[in-house]
């Protein structure tokens, strides 16, 4: 069969659609534990009244103390019709969530106005513009109590890693490897690797989750089904950095394309089957094990905690969305809640030492530094002190 007859199996409609996901934390109940339903019900009912000939679909969901806003559209990425009702959706959100006092309520609108870009302004944006194949499965996957960074781990371990993607070895489609585009958050900068070639130096990076984060998967050229495609994007924005202050660790979401020469729904689902540890839980300032859990336990209770992740499985068609599946809850994954749990109950005991609590550098934009801001005249210098140790040891020799 040749290429031009294979790819028309796949790819049914060359209009391009886009799936831009925002996510914002609007106030919660009662401190940072979960959404109040009639707020999330206001923001369902204003993106619902607002669509208009703009959205072709939606859902809204939750996890923890962030309400989710997934649309499908044909406007692109970037869009400013779109990211204004999002952001007018989320402020008609907060309005509800001021009038019964809700904790930290549109604590994450940091302007006042909109400006035609809801980047910047405190909601996660995570968007891609996608060629949909005749069938276009995809999972949105949301997290809690932690940073984007948090992606790191899972998203490597299902593009790029064939012990946990075996598709990396034995689907045809798979086996030239992803295109990942790497975010320095700190320096404002971003780098494109791929893999397998690449996966040594994509390690060096991403291991360090505070600094390089994946925003986006692209498959490439070569991919016979899907090439040059945007396959998973995440959010990124830091809100630490947008507001000059702490306001909390901006809790990340993803979406990820799956099947047909990309990740399977199961190895998707598997890299969240080890609940490997990550930064954000208390006070944003701890490392804890993320653990994955259906939409009725996506509340955050002991400790803040622990970090969790919520799956969503669609499929889109036409511009429509079905479903979604809620993907972990499941008993497929209690072991991996078992395990979380018992690595919670480990590393609590640790107080507020590190590795526990988050290593000094990332304890800047927290209120740390205003604790210990009272001290920093009482410091003395250590190496005057040593050169005073050393005149004494001098004069004693010579005596
Ligand atoms: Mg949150």
């Amino acid at each position: 069969m040749g290429k031009i007859i294979r790819a028309e199996l796949y790819i049914c409609n060359m209009a391009k659609v886009t799936i831009s996901h925002i996510k914002a934390d609007i106030g919660s109940l009662p401190g940072h534990t979960t959404v109040y339903e009639p707020v999330v019900a206001e923001v369902r009912r204003y993106v619902k009244e607002h669509s208009g000939s703009i959205l072709s679909d939606f859902y809204i969901s939750h996890i923890g103390d962030d309400i989710q806003i997934t649309m499908i559209h044909d406007r692109g990425i970037d869009s400013e019709e779109v990211h204004r009702i999002a952001w007018d959706a989320f402020k008609a959100g907060t309005a509800v969530a001021k009038s019964v006092g809700l904790y930290g309520a549109g604590q994450d609108l940091l302007k006042d106005a909109f400006s035609g870009n809801i980047k910047g302004m405190g909601p996660g944006v995570a968007e891609m513009e996608i060629t949909p194949r005749k069938s276009e499965p995809f999972l949105v996957y949301m997290m809690d109590k932690t940073e984007p960074g948090a992606f790191n781990y899972p998203i490597y371990k299902m593009f790029a890693d064939p012990f946990n993607t075996p598709g990396l070895v034995i689907d045809p489609n798979m086996h030239e490897g992803f295109t990942f585009e790497i975010w320095d958050i700190i320096a404002g900068k971003k780098i494109y690797l791929s893999t397998p070639e690449n996966i040594y130096d994509l390690l060096a990076m991403i291991g360090s989750k505070s600094k390089y984060v994946i925003k986006r998967v692209y498959t490439k050229s070569s991919h016979e089904k899907l090439p040059d495609e945007n396959v998973a994007v995440i959010t990124t924005d830091k809100l630490s950095f947008i507001a000059g202050e702490y306001v909390g660790k901006d809790d990340p979401a993803a979406v990820v394309r799956i099947q047909s020469g990309l990740p399977a729904s199961g190895e998707a689902m598997e890299a969240f089957s080890h609940p490997f540890l990550v930064s954000g839980w208390m006070r944003g300032s701890f490392n804890g094990p993320l653990m994955p859990v259906g939409m009725k336990d996506s509340k955050m209770t002991r400790f803040d905690g622990p970090p969790r992740v919520v799956g969503l499985g669609f499929v889109l068609k036409d511009g429509k969305l079905t479903g979604p599946v809620d993907m972990f809850d499941d008993p497929a994954f209690d072991g991996a809640r078992r395990k979380a749990g018992e690595i919670t109950e480990y590393i609590r005991r640790m107080g507020p030492f590190e590795p526990h609590r988050l290593p000094d550098e990332e304890m800047e934009y927290t209120t740390l530094p205003k604790v210990l801001d009272k001290f920093k005249d009482q410091f003395e210098m250590i190496e005057s002190s040593i050169k005073k140790k050393k005149n004494l040891v001098s004069t004693k020799d010579t005596d």
